[in-house]
């Protein structure tokens, strides 16, 4: 049997849905109310793969705070893989969302050099209007380098599960 522990940063301006996410994810929880998040937060999710593997996922909230300043490159030291984030509702969210690649892509790459695997989450997909077109996300998913992109309600507990899976493909073959 084989294991796996990749450090997966989960990325985007403050109010998007880091920190409900994570917290979805690995307690399988969403709660309305949350302190704001300072620092960072990590948490372990054991995820079982197939009959002889195990993927061990641990999942760093960066706050918004911290954004682009030396601290980011410490947050991303050792990192297997990225999910970005922003708000549908919030187009200035979208719009971090290149600072947020860039500066990524700026500060860690896999050993060979490449860039992380990353994907883009356009969340809270549950509420509307959306300030942000389809058109215009699937354009900016494939000209700045993710892997692709999802709608996700982590309210509604909606293409978690399947998003990060599909990243964990990607950090597989890595
Ligand atoms: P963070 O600052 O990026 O960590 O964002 P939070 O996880 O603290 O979420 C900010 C707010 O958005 C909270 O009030 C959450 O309850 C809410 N929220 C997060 N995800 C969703 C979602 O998918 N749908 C809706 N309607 N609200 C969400």
């Amino acid at each position: 049997s084989r294991d796996y522990l990749f450090k997966v940063l989960v990325i985007g301006n403050g109010h998007v849905g880091k920190t409900s996410l994570v917290h979805r994810y690995v307690n399988d929880k969403f709660n309305k109310h949350y302190k704001i998040t300072v620092g960072v937060d990590f948490a372990l999710k054991v995820l079982p793969w197939s009959d002889t593997e195990t993927v061990r996922l641990q999942l760093w909230d960066i706050a918004g705070q911290e954004r682009f300043t030396s601290m980011t490159r410490i947050y991303y030291k050792e990192a297997s893989g990225c999910i970005i984030m922003f708000d549908v509702t919030d187009s200035s969210s979208f719009r971090s969302c290149s600072s947020w690649k860039e500066d990524l892509d700026s500060k860690v790459t896999l050993a060979g050099g490449s860039p992380l695997p990353c994907i883009l989450l356009a969340n809270k997909c549950d509420l509307s209007p959306w300030e942000v077109s389809h058109a215009s996300i699937e354009q900016f998913s494939k000209t700045n380098g993710f892997i692709g992109w999802m709608e996700t309600s982590v309210k509604d507990n909606k293409n978690i599960n399947e998003a990060i899976s599909f990243l964990v493909e990607k950090m597989m073959v890595n």
